[in-house]
């Protein structure tokens, strides 16, 4: 190890691990060390791939009794890096992928090491979905700590809105289970307050009939019908069914097969529409955006759920160096348009993506105080997302999004936790809203006093 670590304490967790200790010696640390974010590169001391609860509360008081820092690792997708550290100890939870459904009760218990596309395939033989995430390889545990916002979330809400309990390792090495019947002052707080409050092991969430057909996919137009796109879709989508979800991505067209090969590499604006109703109803929605100006390319069709899930995944590979800034902005006035047309048009990469995110619906109508979650009545959220292959051309991608993220400045309302890169204590506490942030503190102070978990969008206790 690179850092002294001591070797009672080590000797002790090796006696009792049942999955696997990675040291930087090992074969396989090197490829075990790394996130998501290609830009994130960090050595730790220790990768701590926990079988079960009892490997993770062993590996919590070996970072007590030791003083390393701990990172938590689910699906390694936070943005900043956040689930890797320097000389502390990885605890990944990868290994832990159990997934149990009872379509009966229509109920899953999924571990925490499961991925989105991982448990969206054990529930949608039955029809049924949790609310998550648009890209098929992020994690459950960081995506559902966060609050979780995607595909069905205006019908279903977010991922945390139908989630029933959790069983969570305390920084005392405690088990507790968090529901509205036990330690619900807990309940509240994981439910959009990040991994501050322990390590979860497994997630209980109710599930909903999604599919497993749905109206769904991508209509482009070439970026120069941007204005109009984006007026049309701002005001077809003002009084859109709750079954509608759609996402407005500007980009340089990939070169997927998808894609004619005359479009590669053209900037274009596009509308990706999720229909999670019957078939032909969604047909009969999604025909006035079909039919708008003349696309370039239309891919909104009846498909697998788990298709449409997994259209992302090309596009935002692990390894890529990302950088991204976000914030909710209320509405696509003209103004917030005219700034998004004059800096989509700047896009360099033709890894870089602009997606705009459509909130409302079944997200709005939870009451604001029912979980740690904020901005539910935010109208979109904005991800000026960057990404090159590698470190080259990395800088100028990275000042194209904090200049456009700036000029949305007058217009910013909420942002999401899970949208921050490390952005320090007080955007955090512009995340939660003061009233929140302040029970969050108090929630932090019962919890986790010593501020073990810390490498997440922290809150302090002091
Ligand atoms: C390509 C991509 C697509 C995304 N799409 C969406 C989306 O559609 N919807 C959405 O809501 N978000 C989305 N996100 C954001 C995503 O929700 C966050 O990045 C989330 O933190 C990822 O969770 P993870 O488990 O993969 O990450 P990790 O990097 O493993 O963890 C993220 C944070 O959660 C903590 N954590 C992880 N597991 C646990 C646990 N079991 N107990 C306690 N703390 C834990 C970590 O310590 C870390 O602070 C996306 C991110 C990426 C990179």
């Amino acid at each position: 190890m690179a850092v002294a670590v001591d070797a009672a304490a080590y000797r002790e967790l090796e006696s009792g691990f049942t999955g696997e200790l990675v040291r930087p010696t090992d074969a396989s640390f090197e490829r075990l060390r790394k996130v998501w974010n290609g830009s994130i590169d960090r050595h730790p001391a220790l990768i701590a791939r926990c079988a079960g609860a009892d490997d993770i509360a062993a590996a919590t008081q070996f970072a007590r009794r030791t003083g390393l820092p701990i990172a938590v690792r689910g699906g390694g997708h936070s943005f900043p890096g956040l689930s890797v550290c320097d000389d502390g100890i990885v605890i990944d939870l990868a290994p832990m992928k159990g997934t149990t459904v009872d379509p009966e009760a229509r109920t899953v218990r999924v571990q925490a090491g499961a991925l989105l596309g991982e448990l969206d395939r054990a529930t949608q033989p039955f029809g049924l979905a949790v609310p998550s995430g648009i890209v098929t390889h992020t994690g459950v545990a960081g995506l559902t700590l966060g609050g979780g916002i995607g595909w069905v979330m205006r019908k279903h809400g977010l991922s945390i809105d139908q989630l029933s309990s959790v069983e969570l390792i305390t920084a005392e090495g405690e088990r507790v289970i968090a529901s509205e019947a036990e330690n619900d002052d807990l309940f509240w707080g994981v439910r959009g307050g990040g991994g501050n409050f322990g390590i979860v092991t497994a997630f209980d969430f109710n599930l909903c009939e999604v599919g497993p057909t749905v109206v769904a996919g991508p209509i482009f137009w070439p970026i120069e019908q941007s204005p109009q796109v984006l007026r049309f879709y701002r005001d077809w989508i003002a009084d859109a069914p709750d079954e509608l979800m759609t996402i407005v991505m500007h980009r340089k067209a990939p070169p997927l097969p998808f894609v004619p090969p005359e479009l590669h590499g053209k900037l274009i604006v596009g509308v990706v529409c999720c229909y999670t109703g019957p078939v032909e109803e969604g047909e009969r929605v999604v025909r006035p955006i079909k039919d708008f100006g003349s696309p370039v390319l239309d891919l909104c069709v009846p498909k697998p759920f788990v298709d449409h899930q997994a259209m992302f995944d090309p596009s935002f590979p692990p390894g890529r160096w990302y950088y991204f800034r976000s914030c909710d902005v209320a509405e696509l006035t003209d103004e917030v348009i005219d700034i998004t047309v004059e800096h989509t048009r700047r896009i360099q990469s033709p890894l870089t993506s602009f997606p705009i995110w459509q909130l409302g619906g079944a997200v709005a109508r939870v009451g604001d105080g029912e979980t740690a979650f904020n901005g539910r009545g935010g109208g979109h959220t904005f991800n000026i997302n960057a990404a090159t292959e590698t470190a080259e051309g990395f800088d100028v991608e990275r000042e194209w999004v904090r200049d456009f993220w700036s000029a949305l400045k007058p217009f910013h309302t909420s942002v999401y936790t899970n949208f921050l890169m490390e952005e320090g204590e007080e955007r955090i506490r512009q995340a939660y809203g003061p009233e929140k942030y302040d029970r969050l503190k108090a929630l932090k102070r019962k919890y986790d006093p010593g501020n073990l978990f810390r490498l997440n969008q922290n809150i302090p206790p002091d």
